[in-house]
């Protein structure tokens, strides 16, 4: 058993910053599932949204923030968003964050000179350019090292690489409202561990691999999420999944991201017959909320191929060194955007829903916290507004950290049980099909465009799978120790060890998919990036969606 005072799990945006505010306070263990360089924050393209140009700027940020979020946006959280965010990014300079500056001889169009100021771009739905970003389009990257630069600085903090958290340990009290102690993580040699902790932080990510096409790496199951539910905690607007409307869209190629920051600097969007089409769906046109835009696409999609197009807006501009991973992942299919247009369609993004938290990370569950893409603060509403979430993760992050240091003292060490999970045999099933058959289950039925019929056959999908794979989806103790005593003797086996960590991600997946499906179901309107066609308009009242325990209600 290892005991530490704070357990963060997850190494991209919140969790680092989060650890840098924990490290002042007690030992820090954060743990990440593969190494610290594969998260949605490190393959982060277009940059990070903040107003740094004072009052004004910052109130229409907010503005912006809460126009995206179609109605169901917590206004209170927004506006500790974007005015904490200046400070928070004025932190990452401090620290060496590299974002981009206009080179020596840059003018403005007045005439001002601008060399060595922030370089800043557009993306939709924004009023003004705001998002810095740096090395072109790596800005996510770049922000991960600056901050483990930082980190490794830093007294009491250890990254345990290669390690994936199985569940939380909790201990419930008379009213069965559990009391979150710390967890049990499968590390790289394949042991389990229990790790006690003063409090946790789920920085796990979202759940972009519950769908079969999408722009995150394989570390997004939505594990946090998943655990934080079994364990009794609450989740709030699973049914808000964001589409990103341009993924890379080529048979047999990754959906690589085809960042906003190329319709921010002027790409279109054509169909097969070259129409720049967006003109017959929104007034923004390719810089229209990424819900219109996405569901246009998914449209005309149906009809023919849709491109980017960058040939015109690329004119005068160094598209290889503002967008250098874009034109690299490009060049690979022999493709390049001063030349060619770029097949695209939609892809499962970003999850708006997640652990329910307030505006410091505090979830339903005492001892337990969540930040970043895992959590739910309400901040985005139904739709995120481009580039908010690095912000996000940045500054819920740290002020999650702020909470734990500062309600450390009550927390306790006591003797709790590990979350019970049902199961016995551990590779009953072909895992790697049965995950692939989640993913494309919830792509067909529960995707860009729901109604009543289709998310039925999804929950009787998911009822069916569940049936399907009863070893695969929880490990009982006993189980739990023959996996560690499988692994101990398999150690040179990767495939087993692969097996393994992905037997407890289809769990994850299973328990989020079937709670978006139930919120999806219950949600009988058309908001954001929620689109049912049988009830295509919107409430006259937005509420949240919350799910605990197999029951959903909705709230103001
Ligand atoms: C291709 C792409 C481009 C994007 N571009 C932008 C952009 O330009 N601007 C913007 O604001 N947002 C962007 N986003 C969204 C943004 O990157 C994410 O929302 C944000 O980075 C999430 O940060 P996070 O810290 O919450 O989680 P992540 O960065 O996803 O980190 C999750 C961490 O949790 C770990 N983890 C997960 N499960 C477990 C487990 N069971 N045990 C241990 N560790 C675990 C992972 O290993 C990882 O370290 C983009 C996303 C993608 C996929």
């Amino acid at each position: 058993m290892r005991v530490v005072d704070f357990l963060v799990v997850g190494g991209g945006i919140a969790g680092l910053r989060a650890a840098v505010g924990l490290a002042e306070a007690g030992s820090v263990l954060v743990v990440t599932k593969e190494s610290l360089a594969e998260s949605n924050t490190a393959y982060a393209q277009g940059g990070i949204a903040v107003a740094m140009g004072g009052e004004e700027d910052v109130a229409l940020h907010l503005a912006d923030t809460l126009a995206a979020g179609d109605g169901l946006v917590n206004a209170e959280v927004a506006a500790v968003l974007v005015e904490e965010g200046p400070r928070r990014v004025g932190e990452l300079l401090r620290w060496g964050t590299g974002f981009d500056r206009h080179p020596a001889g840059d003018v403005a169009e007045g005439g001002a000179a601008r060399a060595g100021e922030l370089m800043r771009t557009m993306e939709g739905a924004h009023s003004l350019p705001r998002i810095l970003h740096a090395n072109g389009d790596a800005t996510g990257r770049e922000i991960v090292a600056s901050l483990l630069r930082h980190l490794r600085g830093l007294k009491n903090v250890e990254l345990m690489e290669w390690a994936t958290t199985v569940d939380l340990i909790v201990r419930a009290d008379d009213n069965g409202v559990g009391r979150v102690l710390g967890a049990t993580l499968l590390d790289a040699a394949g042991g389990l561990i229990e790790v006690r902790a003063r409090a946790v932080l789920l920085a796990s990510g979202g759940a972009g691999q519950v769908y079969s096409e999408t722009t995150n790496p394989a570390v997004t199951t939505g594990d946090g999420i998943a655990m934080a539910y079994r364990a009794g905690a609450e989740l709030m607007d699973m049914e808000f999944y964001q589409f990103h409307p341009t993924a890379f869209a080529m048979d047999g190629a990754p959906r690589f991201l085809m960042s906003e920051a190329l319709r921010g600097e002027g790409a279109w969007l054509v169909n097969e017959s070259g129409e720049r089409f967006m003109a017959r769906y929104h007034a923004g046109m390719e810089l229209a909320p990424r819900d219109v835009v996405a569901r246009a696409i998914g449209r005309e999609a149906m009809e023919g191929a849709v491109y980017l197009d960058m040939r015109e807006a690329g004119k005068g501009l160094d598209i290889k060194a503002r967008f250098p991973e874009v034109s690299a992942f490009l060049s690979g299919y022999g493709l390049e955007l001063e030349r060619d247009r770029i097949p695209v369609r939609p892809a499962a993004h970003y999850m708006m829903g997640g652990v329910r938290t307030d505006v410091h990370g505090r979830t339903s569950l005492a001892g337990l916290y969540a930040a970043g893409e895992a959590a739910c603060t309400g901040v985005h509403g139904a739709n995120r507004l481009a580039s908010n979430s690095l912000l996000e993760g940045l500054v819920f992050g740290a002020r999650a950290a702020q909470a734990m240091v500062e309600e450390q003292e009550t927390g306790n060490r006591e003797q709790g049980t590990g979350n019970k999970a049902e199961g016995g045999a551990i590779e009953a099933v072909n895992v790697e099909a049965w995950i692939a058959e989640l993913r494309r289950l919830m792509w067909r039925e529960a995707g860009l465009l729901r109604d009543e019929v289709g998310l039925r056959r999804a929950k009787a999908g998911l009822t069916a799978l569940r049936a399907k794979g009863p070893g695969l989806l929880g490990l009982t103790p006993r189980a739990q120790a023959r996996l560690s005593a499988m692994l101990a003797t398999s150690i040179l086996n990767p495939g087993l060890l692969r097996l393994t960590r992905r037997t407890l991600e289809a769990r994850n997946l299973l328990g989020v998919a079937e709670a978006m499906v139930q919120a999806a179901l219950g949600r009988q309107e058309s908001r954001g990036a929620h689109y049912r066609v049988d009830f295509p308009e919107r409430d006259a009242v937005a509420r949240h969606s919350v799910v605990r325990r197999g029951e959903l209600r909705f709230i103001a």
